[in-house]
């Protein structure tokens, strides 16, 4: 039928009850709290991940629906209702939107309305007369409110009554006493349903009983079709409109009744014939078919559409109601979409404009429009019916939030300073307070906050990083380890001859033997011995050792440590300096690797000041760990060596002195035992080495 631009059809489904027609499909929920940021009222409840409506606050605007990307939300579908309706031989009635002409483009409104005749309703009207109505009583009441009358904000939007009602209730008095267009045409459909004898009876507020009296099986059933969520909700809560229609669900009903819109028989709307009305759907509809004026510059008059602008409006009129405080405008029409021409189930992807001049388009074919009064002159007979209609204030009382609680839940996610508090709306509230108010009210979670999270990605990430490189690191020194175990493990045998027969062949020369034979066979034992050491250290440094853990005093390993050393110290001039700490509990460790790890750390403090200095020996400890700190006051050490400094074979002795395995085997026994060793060059000059050990937490005592 259609050929509209595609737009993705607002999703629907079957909601068993509810309050509000909106609803969250909770498998395709993805976290995204779209919903949240364009949801007007805060009406979204964020738990376990999961964003749900919540029926207190939602007023059905249909934001959530048309943002969320994931058709997670979704709106109340009535077609099986209506489906019902026209199979149970009760006497159907449609009521069309003024906005039809710009949801079926490509649709002659006759044959609109032979189409839905099509599916079995009996009559098809315009909602549009019942917006004659309404603006005829917005004329008589409102055209001239006296200054020290109560301002007055329209009704015809059931998003902005829904809003007033359960966010503003401070402005339920101010809403106007005149029902919507939908509701002025339900009541005239079920006036002539009525006939004759009906005539007069019919018409009641949002808590009306039945119109038409009678069997159930017999009561016509009157149905809105249009392009706005939130009637659906209105309907609820009468008893005059038995459902609500999507342009949408339209489209479905003429699938499911075998209807080919294309192929009906046109046919003329059925009576009363709309007149101005049809302008409703457009911004200033109202007060145009009211004949009410509005000036930029002083009108008394004030149009605002657009959810934020209501909503910012509603908050000031609430707050001056609230103050008591005067306002000057006295009449606010308000509607929460851009005319209902943008409502949220307009079924093509026009822009405003183009939908404007399809409603424009279809008043000017249609027979000239009359001007308020000559319409009332000429509709008469219509001018009796009952067009009032009662508001409830339903706001959910919601005590204040304590300050320290506030900052409490923003310390949660690091906001100790105002300006750690950056307002950046990606969890859907205006500000971090506000969200930390709706954490409080447990409608929203910590964790919605995306610069925390983004922040703890990165620490992650960091840490990952870290840990990679580690990890690589040891595996690099395992695998050197193994290889260089499995040399030495090879050479270790042959060198062991080699030893033996150079000091045979020492002994074999004897004194008599020529001095260059003797020194030949001296230097082979002297490299040979040289060898065995490396070889040693090789095997140290590859050793696959179980840490044996015991108690252990580690003041007095280093006091240990510091005897032995003093024998590199044989001419007395490096000073030691001591701060151990005395109250420091023993240590579950293995005493002979860290005692080589002390020796190693001590004797490379030494041999880097051979012309004297200060070694210093620091130990602190706490239950469940103990740091160690060795510092000198030598050359310090090179800064390109201090990122490889614990890899095997890096040394700046000169051959023969270092082996290179000394810092690389002390790094393995400390990291057997779940600690850190680092190298650092100290301010004042010479190098500072500190070991760290945390006892596992299965501490024996
Ligand atoms: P080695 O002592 O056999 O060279 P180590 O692994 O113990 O092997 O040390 C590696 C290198 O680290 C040393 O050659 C030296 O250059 C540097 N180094 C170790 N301790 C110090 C220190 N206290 N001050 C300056 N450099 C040091």
């Amino acid at each position: 039928m259609s050929t509209s631009p595609a737009r993705r059809p607002l999703p629907h489904g079957p909601l068993a009850d509810g309050r509000v027609s909106v609803f969250t499909a909770g498998e395709a929920c993805r976290k995204c709290y779209s919903c949240v940021r364009s949801c007007p009222t805060k009406a979204i409840v964020v738990r376990a991940g999961q964003a749900d409506v919540d029926p207190d606050r939602c007023i059905s605007c249909g934001q959530c629906v048309l943002m969320c990307s994931q058709s997670a939300k979704r709106v109340r579908s009535s077609l099986e209702e209506v489906r019902g309706l026209l199979a149970s031989g009760r006497p159907c009635h449609a009521m069309i939107a003024p906005s039809f002409p710009a949801a079926f483009i490509d649709m002659e409104p006759g044959r609109l309305a032979g189409a839905v005749a099509a599916c079995g309703f009996r009559t098809v009207h315009e909602v549009a007369f019942g917006a004659d109505l309404v603006s005829h009583a917005y004329h008589r009441r409102y055209a001239a409110i006296a200054p020290d009358q109560p301002f007055v904000i329209s009704t015809p939007c059931p998003a902005v009554v829904s809003c007033v009602e359960k966010i503003y209730p401070e402005l339920v008095p101010h809403l106007a006493d005149v029902c919507s267009p939908m509701e002025a045409m339900a009541r005239v459909v079920r006036r002539l349903a009525a006939g004759p004898a009906g005539a007069g009876r019919a018409g009641a507020g949002h808590t009306s009983t039945a119109a038409v009296a009678g069997p159930e099986s017999a009561r016509p059933a009157v149905v809105f079709i249009g392009p706005c969520v939130g009637k659906k909700d209105e309907a609820r809560r009468t008893d005059t409109v038995d459902a609500v229609l999507t342009f949408d669900e339209l489209t479905e009903l003429f699938a499911a009744s075998g209807v080919d819109p294309a192929a009906a028989a046109p046919r003329p709307f059925d009576p009363p014939t709309a007149g101005l009305g049809r302008i409703y759907p457009v911004t200033g509809g109202l007060l145009k078919s009211a004949g009410i004026a509005s000036d930029v510059m002083e009108s008394p008059v004030l149009i605002v559409e657009g959810s934020d602008r209501v909503m910012e409006l509603l908050d000031v009129l609430g707050r001056l109601v609230r103050e008591g405080k005067p306002v000057r405008t006295r009449l606010f029409d308000l509607l929460f979409c851009d005319g209902c021409i943008a409502g949220p189930a307009m079924p093509n992807d026009l822009s405003f404009y183009e939908r404007k001049k399809y409603v424009v388009g279809y008043i000017d074919r249609e027979p000239r429009y009359l001007g308020v009064e000559e319409w009332a002159a000429a509709n008469t007979r219509w001018l009796d019916l009952d067009l009032s209609v009662s508001f409830t204030p339903m706001a959910v009382a919601e005590p204040p939030v304590p300050e320290e609680d506030i900052r409490a839940i923003l310390a949660r996610t690091g906001k100790v300073r105002p300006e750690d508090e950056l307002n950046c709306r990606a969890c859907g509230y205006a500000s971090c307070r506000d969200k930390a108010i709706a954490v409080h009210r447990g409608i929203a979670e910590v964790e919605m906050c995306l610069p925390y999270l983004i922040s703890r990605l990165e620490d992650a990430i960091s840490s990952i990083k870290e840990n990679q490189e580690r990890l690589i690191q040891a595996e690099k020194l395992a695998s050197m380890g193994q290889m260089a175990a499995g040399i030495a493990h090879e050479i270790n045998n042959p060198l062991g001859v080699v030893l033996m027969y150079a000091h045979l062949l020492q002994e074999e020369l004897g004194d008599g033997a020529p001095p260059r034979a003797r020194e030949d066979a001296e230097r082979i034992a002297r490299e040979a011995a040289r060898t065995r050491t490396i070889v040693q250290g090789i095997l140290n440094f590859a050793r696959e050792e179980k840490v044996d853990r015991r108690p252990t005093d580690i003041n007095a390993l280093l006091g240990d440590s510091l005897a032995g050393a003093r024998s590199l110290d044989a001419e007395g001039r490096i000073r030691v300096e001591t701060d151990l700490d005395a109250s420091m509990p023993s240590f579950r460790v293995d005493p002979r690797q860290l005692r080589q790890v002390f020796d190693n750390v001590i004797r490379n403090a030494i041999e880097v000041m051979p012309g004297g200095g200060t070694l210093g020996v620091v130990s602190r400890g706490l239950a469940g760990a103990f740091t160690v700190q060795v510092t000198d006051t030598g050359p310090g050490i090179p800064e390109d060596l201090l990122p490889k400094l614990f890899t095997p074979f890096v040394t700046t002795k000169p051959v023969g002195r270092g082996t290179g395995l000394g810092l690389s085997v002390c790094y393995g026994i400390v990291k057997m035992h779940g600690g850190s060793i680092t190298a650092s060059n100290r301010p004042g000059g010479g190098a500072c080495f500190e070991i760290t050990i945390r006892e596992p937490a299965e501490r024996a005592t």
